[in-house]
């Protein structure tokens, strides 16, 4: 049996592995366990990319919480050593004007409010800037010069060392498989491998595992499984920072985002959209012939030039989606010693350098001035998610 900790935290994904960190940095024995190799294959946080935005529509909560969190991204490469956050800015692209356009108007319009510099841009502007966007289907937007992606696999990967070296025991290769519980209280898990971990605290961060360990949080969340295509495009310079930056191609009206050239030789292109459900071990992660069909039509409209560049890789990578597509941190309300930390639903790892702090003060019941829209709830199963810049599907085909 382990030495008993103050907290386990189980899941070393971005929310996890920032609680960990956060908690022993208050002052706490911790535990973070994971089937490993960390970064795990297949967690949400485990890629070569995330976007870093600001823009989130009307909502002024994210839009803050980014505005702090990449501060933290600054932060973070300077603490690793190496730069694994880059800030290309962000090129939000409308295909019709701006004032027709709610999610890109009104996170123009926050961020002015907010104090940011974003650049409007016509669509001739948008061609000039950025030369391998096609004249003709984009005719407004903005670039925001503070944004960009982060390298969130190696993100985790350098976390969790420096969780270590600070003193949390890291477990790689211990997967949660049973609540260890006396009457409602929680005291630790049992792993499939056979071990006990005992806690006076336990918080379950487990990404699209979570409700499977925990069934009550089914009828609230799902995992969803979304397409990644990596390009190798023939002319890679036109695809490469500050030429080609973080965009978004009218996201919240077609769901597609992508990077410029990372440093894998490649740039990524993703659809951040309905997704299909899965389970995350059950299920295959395959993209699928429309996916294919659907991103050829996009490069047609939007990179003419892609429209040669060998696919090097494709993957379906899940989101864990609660129904309002709000984050789930919160006490567990019909047991003691128990929290949860997850509903990341395809936008949670931008937050990290938040996250951390803000989950430790919801666990050790201190105020938080952003908690509120993250805690337990009831949930409308027929409710669409609120995340405005994800494209829901058309209205007319319900898909
Ligand atoms: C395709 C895709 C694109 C995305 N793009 C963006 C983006 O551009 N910007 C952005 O901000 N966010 C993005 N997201 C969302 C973001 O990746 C997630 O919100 C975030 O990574 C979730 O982190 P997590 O720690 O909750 O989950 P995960 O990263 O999945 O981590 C969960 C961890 O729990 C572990 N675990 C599972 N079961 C157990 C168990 N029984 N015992 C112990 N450990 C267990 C797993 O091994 C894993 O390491 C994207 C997600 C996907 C899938």
């Amino acid at each position: 049996m382990a030495t008993p900790s103050d907290f386990l935290v189980v899941g070393a994904g971005i929310f996890g592995s920032t609680t960990a960190l956060s908690l022993r940095e208050r002052g706490y024995r911790v535990t973070l366990i994971d089937p490993g190799p960390i970064p795990y294959a297949l967690a949400a946080s485990t890629d070569v990319s995330k976007v870093v935005r600001m823009e989130y529509g009307s909502n002024r909560q994210y839009m803050q919480m980014v505005i702090q969190a990449i501060e933290g991204f600054h932060r973070w490469n300077a603490l690793f050593g190496e730069t694994l956050y880059h800030e290309t800015g962000i090129l939000a692209a409308s295909m019709a004007p701006m004032e027709d356009n709610e999610f890109v108007k009104s996170s123009y319009d926050m961020l002015l409010e907010e104090g940011q510099r974003p650049e409007r841009l016509d669509g001739a502007e948008i061609a000039r800037r950025f030369p391998a966007w096609t004249t003709g289907t984009y005719v407004d937007g903005f670039y925001n010069p503070r944004g960009g992606y982060a390298e969130s696999g190696r993100v985790v990967g350098k976390l969790v060392a420096h969780a270590a070296e600070a003193g949390v025991d890291v477990r790689s290769g211990q997967t949660a498989e049973q609540l260890l519980l006396s009457g409602t209280r929680v005291q630790g898990v049992r792993t499939r491998e056979g071990e006990i971990f005992s806690a006076e605290h336990t918080v379950v961060a487990a990404g699209s595992w979570t409700h499977w360990l925990l069934p009550e949080l089914q009828p609230v969340m799902k995992s969803t499984g979304h397409p990644i295509f990596h390009l190798n495009p023939v002319d890679p310079a036109t695809f490469t920072a500050p030429d080609f930056v973080v965009f978004f191609g009218d996201t919240s009206r077609t769901g597609w985002y992508g990077f410029p050239m990372l440093r894998e030789g490649v740039m990524k292109i993703s659809r951040h959209g309905v997704g299909v459900e899965l389970h995350p071990e059950d299920d295959e992660r395959v993209v699928y012939e429309e996916d294919f069909a659907e991103l050829r039509k996009f490069l047609q409209d939007t990179f003419p030039a892609l429209l040669d560049a060998e696919i090097t890789y494709t993957r379906r990578c899940l989101y864990n989606d609660t129904l309002d597509e709000h984050f789930w941190i919160d006490h567990h309300p019909g047991m003691e010693g128990l929290s949860v930390a997850t509903g990341g639903s395809g936008h949670g790892f931008k937050f990290g350098p938040v996250l951390g702090d803000l989950i430790a003060d919801v666990v050790e019941d201190k105020p938080n001035d952003w908690a509120a829209p993250f805690r337990w709830r009831a949930l409308d199963p027929g409710m669409t998610g609120q995340e405005a810049s994800r494209y829901h599907g058309d209205e007319e085909d319900g898909s």
